[in-house]
C-alpha cells in the first residue's frame, strides 16, 4: 500500500532523430531493417500469458514489395475471442486494484524501452509493414508512441489529484475507478503510435482490454506486445487477437461485460459499432463508453495575402507525406485565382523532384500505399478524374503495382467544389484544388463548412490578420484541429490534442486528459466527521 502522494515525472516530447547521412542512428536503423527483411517471423495471438499459434497462417508482405514475405500471422477464431474475454476478466481482479503508481511505472518503463532498445525495431517494422519512410516512421512509431506513454501517465496523475471541495466537518473525495467489465480497442493500419495508444491508455487507467489491431499492421503490433511485456505489463491486461473484424466485434459488443470501445478507423465501421451497441443496449451491465476517431476530408484555405512558396510546401507535405494516408492529410485546397500560377509552379517543381519507392532507399519521399484494395480505390479516383468533364489530373496520376502499390503524388484541378474528390475521403496521395475568385473570400467559408460530412483538420494561410481572424471564426466548427500558416498534419501529443467532430469522431482528444477521463468511472465519497444527532431542523420550531 502506498504511503506517499507521488508525482509522475513532468513529461517532455521525445526529440526526433534526423537519420542524416553518416549518422549512427541511420546506420543502426537500416541494419535492423535489413535483418528483419531477410527473416520470416511467426506472429501468434497474445492471450494472457499464452501465445496462440492457431495454424491458420496468413502471409505478411511489405506494401512496397508485395511478392516478398516477411512473416506470417496466426489468425484466430471465435473461441479465441471468448477465451480472451475470460482471460481479461480474470486479470481485472488484480490489475484494477493495483496501486496506480505501479501502473504508471510499467508505462514509463515502456517509454524508455521504446526510446532505446526497441526504437529501431518499432521503426523498422513500421517501415516494412506499413511502408513508411525513415522520418514518417520516426515521428510515429518512435516519438508519438513514446509521447503517448509519458504524457498519458502524467495526465493520469493529474486526473487523480483533481479533488472536490469539502465543507466544514466533511471530507469529500473522488476516486477514479476503472470501468467495470472489459474494454475493446480496435485500431487502424496507419499509425503504430495510435495502435499502441488505444489499448494502452485504457490499461493505464486500470482497465483490461481486448485489442484487435488492423490486419495490415500486425507486423509492428507484435513489437508493441513484446515491448509492453518487457516493461512488466502482466499477462491478460491487454490481449491481442487477430481474428475476423466483423465477427470479433459482433461477439464483443454482445457480451454483457463489455464496457467501452476505443476505436480509430473509418467512419463507416465506427457507425456500425454504434448501431450494434444500440441494438445490444439492454444486455449490458453498464452503459458502455464509445470513443471513436474516424475519417477526414481536411482542407487548406489560402487567402490572397498568403505567401505562395510556404503554401506550396505545406500542400506538398500535408497532402503527400505517408502517401496521404493520414486522417489529417490535406486533401482539398481552396486557392484564390490570383495566387494559383505561382503556387502551381512551385508544387510542380517540388513534385518533379520527389521519387516513389521502397523506404529502404531513403531518397524516396513517397512509398507504397497500404494494399491492393487501397491501390484500386485510389486509382479509381484518378481514372475517373482523367475522364471527367469538370475535373482534370494536372500533376502525377501514374500508378504501378507490379512490385509494390505505388502511386505518384497526384493533383486534380476542378471547377466543381462538389466534385467527388473534393468531398470524399480518398486516403491516398491525391490532392484536389478548387480555385475561387479573390473577391469571393467572404463566401468560401460556408462552402468549406458544408461540403463534407467531416470536421477533422484544416488550415488557413494568410499574412492578413483580419483574414485569419475571420477564417478562425467562420470555420470554428469545420475542424477539431485548426492550423494557421501551417499544414494540417503532424499534431504532437501534449501540444495539439487531436480529434474531430461530426463524421470525424467523438472528439475525445487522444493524447490528453480528456481521452483518459473516458476510461474512468468516478466514485464520489463523502465522509462526515460529526453526523447530526437530531433529525429536527431549526425551522421546525
Ligand atoms: P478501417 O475502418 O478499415 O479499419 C479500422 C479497424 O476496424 C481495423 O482494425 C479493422 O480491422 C477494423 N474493421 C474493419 N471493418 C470492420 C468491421 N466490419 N467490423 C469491425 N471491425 C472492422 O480503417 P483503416 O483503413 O485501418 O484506417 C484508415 C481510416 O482510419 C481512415 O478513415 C482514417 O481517416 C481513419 N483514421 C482516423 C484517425 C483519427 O484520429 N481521426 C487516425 C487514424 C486513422
Amino acid at each position: 500500500m502506498s504511503t506517499g502522494i507521488f508525482q509522475v515525472p513532468f513529461p517532455f516530447n521525445e526529440p526526433v532523430k534526423s537519420y542524416a547521412l553518416g549518422s549512427k542512428e541511420r546506420e543502426s536503423l537500416l541494419k535492423t531493417y535489413e535483418e528483419l527483411y531477410k527473416k520470416v517471423i511467426e506472429i501468434p495471438q497474445y492471450i494472457g500469458n499464452e501465445r496462440v499459434f492457431s495454424g491458420d497462417k496468413i502471409n505478411i508482405t511489405p506494401p512496397h514489395d508485395h511478392k516478398h514475405s516477411v512473416g506470417i500471422y496466426h489468425k484466430g477464431t471465435a473461441e479465441d475471442v471468448q477465451k480472451a474475454i475470460r482471460t481479461a476478466l480474470e486479470a481485472r481482479k488484480t490489475w484494477a486494484s493495483l496501486s496506480w503508481e505501479h501502473r504508471a511505472s510499467i508505462f514509463l518503463k515502456a517509454a524508455e524501452l521504446a526510446s532505446g532498445k526497441y526504437r529501431d525495431l518499432l521503426n523498422a517494422s513500421t517501415m516494412i509493414g506499413q511502408s513508411k519512410n525513415v522520418f514518417q516512421a520516426e515521428i510515429d512509431s518512435a516519438c508519438e508512441l513514446i509521447d503517448f506513454l509519458r504524457f498519458n501517465t502524467y495526465f493520469m496523475s493529474k486526473i487523480y489529484t483533481e479533488q472536490p471541495n469539502s465543507s466544514e466537518g466533511v471530507w469529500n473525495r473522488t476516486e477514479y475507478r476503472p470501468l467495470e467489465g472489459f474494454t475493446y480497442a480496435v485500431t487502424p493500419f496507419n499509425f503504430t503510435a495510435i495502435s499502441m495508444n488505444l489499448p494502452a491508455s485504457m490499461a493505464l487507467m486500470g482497465n483490461v482490454v481486448i485489442w484487435k489491431p488492423s490486419n495490415k499492421q500486425i507486423y509492428s503490433a507484435k513489437i508493441i506486445m513484446d515491448l509492453l511485456e518487457e516493461a512488466g505489463l502482466p499477462g491478460g491486461v491487454i490481449n491481442m487477437v487477430m481474428t475476423d473484424p466483423a465477427e470479433t466485434t459482433k461477439q464483443i459488443l454482445s457480451h454483457p461485460d463489455f464496457s467501452g470501445v476505443h476505436f480509430t478507423g473509418s467512419t463507416r465501421v465506427f457507425n456500425s459499432f454504434w448501431t450494434e451497441i444500440g441494438n445490444n443496449i439492454n444486455h449490458y451491465k453498464t452503459y458502455p463508453r464509445i470513443v471513436g476517431e474516424t475519417g477526414g476530408k481536411d482542407f487548406v484555405l489560402a487567402h490572397k495575402s498568403a505567401e505562395p512558396s510556404l503554401l506550396a510546401v505545406a500542400l506538398v507535405r500535408g497532402a503527400f507525406e505517408y502517401q496521404g494516408q493520414k486522417c489529417s492529410a490535406a486533401s482539398r485546397a481552396y486557392i484564390p485565382k490570383s495566387l494559383w500560377s505561382s503556387v502551381e509552379e512551385k508544387m510542380r517543381f517540388m513534385l518533379s523532384e520527389i521519387t516513389v519507392g521502397s523506404p529502404q532507399d531513403t531518397s524516396h519521399f513517397v512509398n507504397a500505399v497500404i494494399d491492393e484494395n487501397a491501390y484500386n480505390k485510389i486509382k479509381g479516383y484518378i481514372d475517373r478524374a482523367n475522364k471527367a468533364e469538370d475535373a482534370k489530373v494536372i500533376i502525377g496520376g501514374q500508378c504501378d503495382d507490379s512490385i509494390g502499390y505505388f502511386i505518384r503524388p497526384t493533383v486534380i484541378l476542378t471547377e466543381n467544389p462538389h466534385y467527388e474528390s473534393m468531398i470524399e475521403e480518398i486516403f491516398g496521395p491525391v490532392l484536389t484544388v478548387y480555385l475561387y475568385e479573390d473577391e469571393k473570400w467572404d463566401t468560401i467559408f460556408e462552402l468549406i463548412d458544408t461540403s463534407t460530412e467531416y470536421s477533422l483538420t484544416g488550415s488557413v494561410f494568410s499574412q492578413d490578420r483580419y483574414a485569419i481572424a475571420q477564417a478562425s471564426e467562420a470555420l470554428k466548427n469545420s475542424s477539431g484541429n485548426f492550423y494557421i500558416n501551417d499544414k494540417p498534419t503532424g499534431a504532437v501529443v501534449g501540444q495539439q490534442p487531436f480529434g474531430g467532430a461530426r463524421g470525424s469522431g467523438t472528439n475525445d482528444k487522444a493524447g490528453s486528459y480528456m481521452n483518459l477521463l473516458r476510461w474512468t468511472s468516478a466514485r464520489s465519497i463523502k465522509e462526515t466527521f460529526a453526523p447530526p444527532a437530531d433529525y429536527k431542523y431549526p425551522f421546525l420550531t
